[in-house]
């Protein structure tokens, strides 16, 4: 006898793959064996019995979104008014101060926090930047969160090491010393990384940007990743403000610094990317570097539009993120591909991006950009990450029976029916199974409240 565990979905109304045939199937079914899909097809080429079985009538089924840039703690400091109408030095010189006073459990906290936000909105799996840690908080805070949740994790050991004294950007007394920002990222790739097929979790190296951290980390760090074979994330070219730093102190652009430094290539992503130029374009589809493209963020803080078009053409990858819950101010994967959407088309050009294209980018163009094969679409042999969205909804009415795909990104976006991740159901009628929601936004806005005040302990 075999102790595998079997999950059957069953007469979807569609299922959408995001395979590279774009295979659909109505009445369609996954066949789970533990935490891989086994079989995929019409339900009745399925079996017709497992351990657990659910029916997803009226839903559409997708692969589970994934997002590839975010920070967050940050969800303690939404809608900060200081920070409402500031552009991106201005909005991180408030927050800066604030941020200061973090601690472990507000690291943990905010982490379920944004992790509830994310796998409500469909997403199965995202990376998060956290580079600042003051009062003992450290990237295992987060991991034990996400891992609690049932997520699957990108943890990114970010990083900040020039401070104002320096001629960086944050106060001196939210940046670390460099040779203990290095010791402690081998220390989590070697206690944490997993780099199997179908990990929960991975560790990635992210000294936070050019203007918060030294050339020398920089190197030293993508050393460290490729001796191991973690990926790399930093912000770049995100501002005009960045571009004048990178020119005043390296003489250099965003994107040159980076190439200097090692820092472009296939295991490498930046967030952002919204002024690179044109021959630099270029070079970054060359170099198979990966984007971080973060429509609402850049629209919230006005640092501009990405040349997604571009660089999507040129051969970059390219996914989306939601960025930071402090600039957004929101988590919800699928709302930022709505956006994705909107942004680029109010140049002028009606057709500069689909709602398929923006799903694309949502779950294969994300799952690229975090190096991952196993997940992005649905098929046998790939992770069970998949989220189902009921057609029948107030939201979707008369959108869903024309193209119920393109209905999720053209009509309001709605919160998911169904998520499974690793072949565990996380969510099950808009409600997460495993967590105690009420009690988690209660503890997490406490912590919110103190922390601006400055009285955390
Ligand atoms: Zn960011």
């Amino acid at each position: 006898m075999s102790n595998a565990t079997t999950c059957l979905l069953q007469h979807a109304a569609l299922i959408v793959s995001m395979d590279d045939q774009d295979t659909r199937w109505s009445d369609g079914g996954i066949y789970v064996v533990d935490n891989v899909i086994a079989r995929i097809g019409p339900t009745d080429t399925l079996p017709q019995e497992a351990d657990q079985v659910i029916d997803a009538r009226n839903m559409l089924i997708l692969p589970g979104l994934v997002n590839t840039h975010h920070h967050f703690y940050q969800t303690l400091t939404r809608n900060l008014p200081a920070a409402q109408n500031a552009n991106l030095f201005q909005w991180l010189r408030i927050h800066y101060p604030i941020w200061a006073h973090l601690t472990p459990e507000a690291i943990s906290v905010s982490t379920q926090v944004a992790l509830a936000e994310l796998m409500l909105s469909g997403c199965t799996t995202s990376s998060d930047h956290c580079y600042i840690w003051p009062n003992g908080a450290r990237l295992d805070d987060q991991i034990q969160a996400a891992q609690e949740m049932g997520f699957r994790f990108h943890a990114a050991r970010g990083s900040m090491s020039v401070g104002e004294a320096q001629g960086g950007l944050p106060p001196d007394s939210v940046v670390e010393d460099e040779e203990a920002i290095l010791r402690d990222s081998q220390r989590v790739i070697e206690t944490y990384h997993d780099a199997s097929r179908y990990a929960m979790l991975r560790v990635v190296l992210a000294p936070c940007s050019p203007f918060s951290v030294s050339a020398e980390l920089m190197r030293q760090s993508a050393k460290l990743a490729r001796a191991y074979g973690v990926s790399l994330h930093t912000h770049l070219a995100e501002t005009r403000d960045e571009a004048d730093y990178c020119a005043a102190t390296f003489g250099r652009t965003p994107v040159e610094l980076a190439e200097d430094l090692g820092w472009v290539g296939p295991d490498v992503w930046h967030a952002h990317m919204v002024h690179p130029g044109a021959q630099e374009i270029t070079r970054l589809g060359h170099t198979k570097t990966g984007i971080a493209h973060c429509p609402s963020s850049n629209m919230r803080l006005a640092s501009g539009i990405a040349p997604l078009g571009q660089l999507r053409q040129a051969g970059a990858r390219v996914g989306l993120g939601v960025d930071g819950s402090a600039s957004n101010d929101g988590s919800h994967m699928l709302a930022e591909a709505r956006q994705a959407l909107l942004l680029h088309r109010v140049m002028g050009d009606p057709a500069a991006l689909s709602a398929q294209e923006a799903l694309w980018l949502a779950t294969r163009g994300g799952a690229s950009v975090l190096g991952r094969d196993d997940i992005g679409y649905l098929a046998p042999g790939m992770a069970a990450d998949f989220i189902g969205y009921r057609l029948d909804t107030l939201e979707l009415a008369g959108g869903a029976v024309h193209d119920p795909l393109a209905s999720l990104v053209f009509c309001q976006p709605p919160r998911v029916d169904l998520s499974v991740i690793n072949g565990r159901i996380r969510v099950q009628d808009q409600r997460m199974l495993d967590c105690d929601l009420p009690t988690l936004i209660g503890r997490h806005n406490a912590i919110a409240r103190a922390l601006a005040r400055g009285e955390l302990q």
